[in-house]
C-alpha cells in the first residue's frame, strides 16, 4: 500500500509537535494527531535548562520562545537554613521559565503552519502492521465524528507522553513512581534571587522554585513515595516540612495560593529507555524515556532526541527505503543513550542525595566552596555537559568530601562517614548500570571511567 505520509506523529506535545516543527519546512510530509490541541495548563516542563534553549537555538526555533513573558534564568540558588549558595550557569548560557501551555501553543503553531502538515483531531488507538510484523500506520478515533480512521506512514513517531499507549509493541520499559510534586503558582512574590532556580533544602524533601512569567513563580513540593498524597497527608505535609521554610518575601503570596487552592499534583516517574527496535516506528519523549524532574532535565533530553532523531533521518535521500530508515532509527537509539545518561542519572541521583540527609548537607558544603567543581556540576545540570566523566568524577567528590569532613571535624564520625559513601554507592550504581551499560557496549566508557571509583568503593 502507498503510504500517504512521510511520518505519522502519535501526540501533539512537546516532542511530537517540536519534531513536526522542525521537520515539517524541510518538506517533509507529515501527520500530526492529538486528541486535543487546546491549551492546556500544565505544571510540567516549565523550567528549560540552558541545553533545551541551545538545542531549540540550534534547530532555529529559538524564536518559539518570544512574546509570552517566559523570563530568563541565569542560574541557580541553594537554600539550607540561614545559608544561601547562588551558582550562575556557564559563560552566556541562559535558562528560560515559562508556562509550558503557551510554550506549546507556539510550538504547534508554528508546526501547523505548513502545509506539508496535517493537523488530525482524534484519539490514537492501534499500531497498524504488515503481514512482515513491520508498522506501517496507526488507527485512531476521529474527535469530530467518533469513527475509527487510519493513517498510513512510512515512519510512526509514538510521542503521545508519559501514560503511552504503544509502550508495549515498541519497548521493555519498566516505569516506577520516585514521588509526587504539588504544583502552586505565586503570585507577586519576591524570591530570594531573582531570576534563578532555587532548590530548598531545609525540610526533609526538597521543594523548588522559578519564575514562569513577569509576575508569577512556579513552586513545586516534593512529596516522597509512590502512593498519590491524600488531603489530609498533603496538608500535614505542608504545615510541617514546607511552610515553615519559604522565605519571607514569598509568605504571603505562599499563604494565598494555599487559601486558592486549586494545586496540581503530578507523579514523578522513572523509566529508563529499553526500546525494542521495530520496522516502521521510533519512540521519542516520555513514552520512551522518564526521569526525576528535579533537575528539569525533561526537555533537554527531548529537544536533543529531536536532534538526533532528525539528524539521522535527514540524511536519507527520502522516506522510500524501509531498510534504510530502520537503519537511521537504531543509530537514534545508540546516539541518544549517550546524549541523555547523564541527565537521566543526575536527575535520580540528585533526588536520592536531597532525602538523605549527610549526602544533602555534603553536597550544600561541596557547591559552597565555588570554583572549578561547582561550575563543572552546574554544566552537567544545565544540560551542557554531557561527559558521563565529569558526573561519576562530581558525584563521587562529593561523597568522598562529605566522608572527609566528618571524619575530620571528629575521628568518632567514622561510621557516619562509612554511611555516607555506601548510602552515594546505592545511589549511583543501579542508574549507571541502568544508563551507562548501552553505553559502554558502545564506546566502552564505562569501563574506562568507572570501574576505578567503584573498585576504590568495594562494588
Ligand atoms: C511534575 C513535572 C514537572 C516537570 N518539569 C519539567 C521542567 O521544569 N523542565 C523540563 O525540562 N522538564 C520537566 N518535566 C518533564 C517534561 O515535562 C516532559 O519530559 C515533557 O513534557 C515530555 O514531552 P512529551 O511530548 O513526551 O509528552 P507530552 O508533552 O505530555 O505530550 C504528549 C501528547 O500526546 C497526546 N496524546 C496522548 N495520548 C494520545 C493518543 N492516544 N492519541 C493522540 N494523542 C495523544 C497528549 O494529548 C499530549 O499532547 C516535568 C515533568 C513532571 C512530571
Amino acid at each position: 500500500m502507498k503510504s500517504k505520509f512521510d511520518i505519522c506523529i502519535i501526540g501533539a506535545g512537546m516532542a511530537g509537535a517540536t519534531i513536526a516543527a522542525y521537520l515539517a519546512p524541510k518538506g517533509i510530509k507529515i501527520a500530526l494527531i492529538d486528541h486535543c490541541f487546546k491549551e492546556k495548563k500544565r505544571i510540567v516542563g516549565e523550567l528549560l535548562q540552558p541545553g533545551a534553549v541551545l538545542s531549540l537555538e540550534q534547530m532555529g526555533l529559538r524564536s518559539l520562545l518570544d512574546g509570552f513573558d517566559a523570563q530568563p534564568v541565569e542560574g541557580y540558588s541553594l537554600l539550607q537554613g540561614d545559608e544561601k549558595i547562588t551558582i550562575p550557569y556557564p559563560d552566556h548560557y541562559r535558562g528560560m521559565g515559562l508556562h509550558n501551555g503557551r510554550f506549546l501553543q507556539q510550538i504547534r503553531a508554528s508546526a501547523l503552519h505548513n502545509e506539508s502538515v496535517t493537523q488530525i483531531h482524534g484519539k490514537a488507538l492501534q499500531l497498524l502492521e504488515n503481514e512482515r510484523h513491520e508498522i506501517i500506520g496507526v488507527n485512531y478515533r476521529e474527535s469530530l465524528t467518533s469513527e475509527i480512521k487510519t493513517i498510513h506512514a512510512h515512519l510512526t513517531i509514538t510521542s503521545d507522553g508519559f501514560f503511552s499507549n504503544f509502550r508495549e509493541p515498541l519497548s521493555n520499559n519498566e516505569k516506577t513512581v520516585t514521588s509526587y510534586f504539588i504544583g502552586l503558582i505565586l503570585k507577586d512574590c519576591e524570591m530570594p534571587c531573582p531570576k534563578h532556580g532555587h532548590v530548598f533544602l531545609s525540610g526533609p524533601t526538597p521543594f523548588i522554585c522559578y519564575p514562569i512569567s513577569s509576575r508569577e513563580v512556579r513552586v513545586l513540593i516534593d512529596f516522597p513515595g509512590e502512593q498519590l498524597p491524600r488531603k489530609m497527608l498533603l496538608q500535614a505535609h505542608l504545615d510541617a516540612n514546607v511552610t515553615p521554610y519559604i522565605p519571607e518575601g514569598m509568605r504571603n503570596s505562599y499563604e494565598q495560593a494555599l487559601q486558592e487552592g486549586g494545586f496540581k499534583v503530578m507523579p514523578n516517574h522513572y523509566m529508563a529507555a529499553k526500546p525494542i527496535i521495530r520496522k516502521g516506528a521510533v519512540m521519542l519523549g516520555d513514552a520512551l524515556n522518564m526521569r526525576h524532574p528535579l533537575t528539569g532535565g525533561g526537555l533537554t533530553a527531548v529537544f536533543s532526541d529531536i536532534q538526533i532523531l532528525s539528524t539521522h533521518l535527514l540524511a536519507m535521500p527520502d522516506f522510500n527505503n524501509t531498510d534504510l530508515i530502520h537503519e537511521k532509527i537504531e543509530a537514534y537509539y545508540r546516539d541518544r543513550q549517550h546524549a541523555n545518561a547523564n541527565l537521566n542519572i543526575l536527575a535520580n541521583a540528585l533526588y536520592g542525595v536531597m532525602s538523605n540527609d549527610l549526602l544533602k548537607s555534603s553536597v550544600f558544603k561541596y557547591l559552597q566552596r565555588g570554583g572549578a567543581n561547582a561550575q563543572e556540576s552546574i554544566a552537567i545540570l544545565a544540560g551542557l555537559n554531557r561527559n558521563h566523566y565529569s558526573l561519576i568524577k562530581q558525584f563521587c567528590s562529593v561523597a568522598v568530601f562529605g566522608a572527609y569532613d566528618l571524619v575530620r571535624e571528629n575521628s568518632a564520625n567514622i561510621p557516619k562517614a562509612t554511611k555516607i559513601l555506601s548510602d552515594a554507592f546505592t545511589i549511583i550504581k543501579p542508574l549507571a548500570k541502568n544508563e551507562l551499560s548501552a553505553v559502554a557496549i558502545v564506546n566502552g566508557y564505562f569501563k574506562k571511567y568507572t570501574s576505578a571509583y567503584f573498585n576504590a568503593f568495594g562494588g
